[in-house]
């Protein structure tokens, strides 16, 4: 692995220039030689979202600008485009604050934010980009640019949500929120009580208050040796819960369904908010596909077990389900081009090399919205229209264009022109 090969390592890119950007003026040199030899953009941080190899480009990686300061009066963190949300969380820590990270905080803050960013305590704060109060930017025209309710108010509209293709973010100021420590955990169940679980959760989770964020997923583990026993090798359900507070009480329905195999609840430092989904953290090769359930009725649930459940041998390693709603579904003070906002669940499908993730995402059609979120969205890039409403994805096309007339930053997750 060189310091091109990302998250992802289904991704492979064999770029043009490798560009190392330290600073802002880096960034508009790096853009400039790529106008002028009339090559595309890519820009990478983590690899995370890596969804489209940057073949010919010019590839600006941002992870040497990692500048991050706090201010613990205005609660706000300033974040620079090659900071990951750990780093972020461990600097706002001893003011008692954090920002609204994912639920991996290997993730580069920037790149997750700009695609909406949805984290485990989504339903009761947002969307991390309905957080944002200003972003700096290198537009396709190499002016460096500030972003922020009082200028430039298509790019602060279209960066927050819209992700790629608007230019390369160089820093942004999100909101911090008092949050010294969070209430959550996980239940894991084994695969003979997959199916109950799935069934009490799509009943279940309709009805919770905003308060509590949950998700469900049907894990294939890998026989590692750092696994636990009861993991190890294993299908298992994994159920998720968070919250600012603690919320016993709405546990309750699901506590009865079956016996977890492993995990439990309680109040973390938010430093160690990592536990509560336990996504993987070392880079492996994925393709992942997306959409939105629009709600999880029982028919739904008995597709999605013919498709994905415990008793199918699937190279699948994992089938999520995020609850969304709650603040999710509701505009910020400031509008931004976050897609999505309709979803009652967020579906992921994430499979190796060589499976067929989109015949899970297809059996869910019929409960579908038709969109998805950007974040998860993956490399079906034909369909990237999905993840957002006609009239944001019109907005944004006419943004794209004004601000980048010569396509340059097409590559990945820009939204179609
Ligand atoms: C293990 C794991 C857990 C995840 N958890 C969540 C989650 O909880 N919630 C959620 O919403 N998403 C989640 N994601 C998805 C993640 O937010 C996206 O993949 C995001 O794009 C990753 O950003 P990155 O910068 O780390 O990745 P990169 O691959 O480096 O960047 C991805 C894209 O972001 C854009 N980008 C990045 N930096 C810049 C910049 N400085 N300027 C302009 N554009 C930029 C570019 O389009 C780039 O192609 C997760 C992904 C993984 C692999």
């Amino acid at each position: 692995m060189n310091e091109i090969s990302g998250f992802n390592l289904a991704v492979r890119h064999h770029p043009a220039l490798v560009a190392e950007a330290e600073t802002a003026e880096d960034v508009a040199e790096a853009i400039a030689h790529a106008a002028s030899h009339d090559l595309p953009v890519a820009v990478q941080a983590t690899g995370h979202g890596a969804v489209e190899p940057a073949d010919g480009a010019v590839l600006i990686l941002t992870s040497r600008m990692r500048s991050l300061t706090v201010d613990p009066v205005e609660r706000t963190a300033t974040v620079g485009a090659g900071c990951t949300w750990a780093e972020v969380v461990q600097a706002a820590a001893p003011f008692g604050l954090a920002p609204l990270c994912g639920s991996a905080s290997g993730v580069g803050a920037v790149g997750f934010t700009l695609g909406g960013g949805v984290g485990p305590l989504a339903r009761t704060y947002g969307f991390a980009a309905d957080h944002v109060r200003a972003l700096t930017v290198v537009t396709p025209d190499g002016v460096v640019r500030v972003a922020d309710p009082g200028s430039e108010p298509d790019l602060f509209w279209a960066l927050r949500g819209g992700k790629g293709g608007f230019g390369v973010v160089t820093s942004l100021t999100v909101d911090l929120f008092p949050l010294a420590t969070v209430w959550g955990g996980g239940f894991y169940y084994a695969a003979a009580d997959a199916a109950a679980v799935l069934r009490a959760y799509a009943a279940w989770a309709p009805g919770l208050p905003e308060t509590l964020t949950t998700s469900l997923a049907f894990l294939r583990l890998p026989p590692l040796p750092q696994l636990p026993p009861p993991l190890r090798g294993q299908f298992v359900a994994h159920l998720r819960v968070a919250a600012a507070t603690p919320q016993e009480a709405l546990l309750a329905p699901m506590l009865g369904v079956a016996e977890p195999v492993l995990g439990g609840v309680g109040e973390l430092p938010y430093t160690q908010l990592d536990r509560i989904h336990n996504d993987p953290t070392d880079p492996m090769p994925v393709i992942e596909r997306s959409t939105l359930l629009r709600e999880l009725t029982p028919e739904g649930v008995e597709a999605l077990l013919a498709v994905a459940g415990p008793s199918l041998e699937l190279p699948v390693p994992v089938v999520e389900l995020r609850q969304l709603g709650g603040a999710l579904a509701r505009e910020p003070k400031e509008p931004n081009a976050v897609g999505g906002r309709d979803g009652a669940f967020s579906l992921l499908v994430v499979g190796l090399p060589g499976s067929a993730p989109d015949a899970v995402t297809a059996a869910m059609a019929p409960w579908s919205t038709g969109g998805s979120l950007i974040n998860f969205h993956g490399s079906d890039l034909a369909t990237l229209h999905r993840a957002w409403p006609e009239a944001t994805r019109r907005r944004l096309t006419e943004i794209r264009n004004q601000i980048d007339p010569g396509n340059l930053f097409r590559i990945g997750h820009a939204a179609p022109r």
